[in-house]
């Protein structure tokens, strides 16, 4: 990719998530303008913090967008250089999978694509994917790479994991077989955690108010790979800025077991007054009564604990790294910066405070 004319505004879509708030951030902070997407431009909660945030004022721009109706992304986009698209469901549990996840992640990225290809000015898209399409049932043995490709997810399994998957294939498929003047970056990042710069609980950071809120029978036997969400749109900046940036690139930091998370939030404190799980149900046998009662836990959940209980993914982020450059911050240092996060938002109550000497 030719060198980025700053002048021209960066799309966003999906500004106001979790991921594209940061995005937005870090974009403004580097001088850039911004064109974000959000659904409803007037709703306070999606847009208020971004308004907030240091170069807003000058440079950033907020247009409706939906995903699934192409001529509002054709608006979002034009005259643009550079796209991120990141607007997509992510809930795990949905009514109807292939309406609720499948057709907007994936009708919304065809889309995105074939308005970048009508505004003619675009040169590069970002495309926010996630391990997600890499697996959805990690095989401790094997160290993932940019290579591999979930092939077990369906609307039955995992849809939030097939939505994804199909979203990102969709996108490859599209600069293959369109005359587009654009190359595609994709990020691929695993549980995305760290503070928020919008009022609302992402997914992923509501794990740590499940973990002390009891959500859990025990200490069961999940492994989960996680990445800052600073870090993550660090990634899609670099992945803009680098010309020579190209194909997937797997975005996670390193991993934590649910037995280690429980152990380090105790160690700070969290364990008082709350519902850490405290039950070591993490060995063979627990594996077995988890695997059971996941029969009671909502659609999604269900089939996300069956594929994950036991597993410990393992994965190479050598090319994000070497690549882009990126350097990953401490995950213990990001889970307590996220608890404190949850405690400013209100999603969790402050610790008891300090006694104070007299
Ligand atoms: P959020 O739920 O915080 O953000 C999702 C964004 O997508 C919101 O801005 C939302 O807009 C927008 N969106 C959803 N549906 C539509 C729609 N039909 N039309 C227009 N916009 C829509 O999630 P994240 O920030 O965590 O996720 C951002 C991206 O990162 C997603 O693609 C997700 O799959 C991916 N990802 C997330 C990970 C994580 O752990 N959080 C891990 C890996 C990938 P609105 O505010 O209007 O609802």
């Amino acid at each position: 990719m030719s060198e980025l004319a700053t002048e021209q505004p960066v799309c966003v879509t999906g500004a106001s998530g979790f991921i594209g708030s940061w995005i937005v951030e870090r974009l403004l902070a580097r001088g850039y303008r911004v064109r974000g997407t959000v659904r409803d431009p007037k709703k306070a909660r999606s847009v208020d913090h971004l308004k907030a945030l240091p170069g807003a004022a000058e440079r950033l721009e907020l247009v409706a967008a939906e995903l699934q109706d192409p001529a509002s992304l054709e608006a979002a986009v034009v005259g643009c250089e550079v796209v991120m698209h990141t607007a997509s469901p992510y809930v795990l549990t949905v009514d109807d999978p292939q309406r609720d996840l499948v057709d907007p992640a994936v009708e919304g990225t065809r889309n995105a694509l074939a308005a970048c290809r009508k505004a003619g000015s675009v040169k590069r898209v970002v495309l926010t994917s996630s391990m997600a399409a890499v697996t959805d049932e990690p095989d401790s043995t094997r160290v993932l790479t940019e290579a591999d490709w979930n092939e077990g997810s369906s609307l039955e399994r995992n849809p939030y994991y097939y939505s994804k998957t199909l979203a990102e294939k969709a996108a490859w498929r599209f600069v293959e077989e369109e005359d587009v003047a654009f190359d595609l970056v994709v990020i691929n990042p695993f549980m995305v955690i760290g503070p928020s710069l919008s009022p609302g609980l992402n997914t992923s950071n509501g794990v740590f108010v499940g973990l002390v809120g009891g959500e859990y029978p025990g200490i069961v036997s999940l492994t989960w790979g996680m990445v800052d969400v600073r870090d993550v749109a660090d990634a899609h900046v670099r992945a803009m800025e680098v010309p020579e940036a190209s194909g997937r690139y797997l975005c996670a930091n390193t991993t934590i077991s649910m037995r280690e998370a429980v152990r380090l939030l105790r160690e700070k404190g969290w364990g008082e007054g709350r519902k850490l799980p405290k039950l070591g149900l993490d060995g063979s046998v627990g594996d077995m009564l988890v695997k059971l009662g996941a029969q009671f836990q909502p659609k999604g959940v269900r089939s996300y604990l069956r594929t994950h209980i036991g597993r410990v993914p393992r994965f190479d982020h050598a090319k994000i790294v070497d690549e882009l450059g990126l350097a990953f911050r401490p995950l213990e240092e990001s889970i307590l910066e996220t608890m404190d996060d949850l405690v400013k938002w209100g999603h969790l109550d402050p610790l008891p405070s300090e006694p104070t000497s007299a």
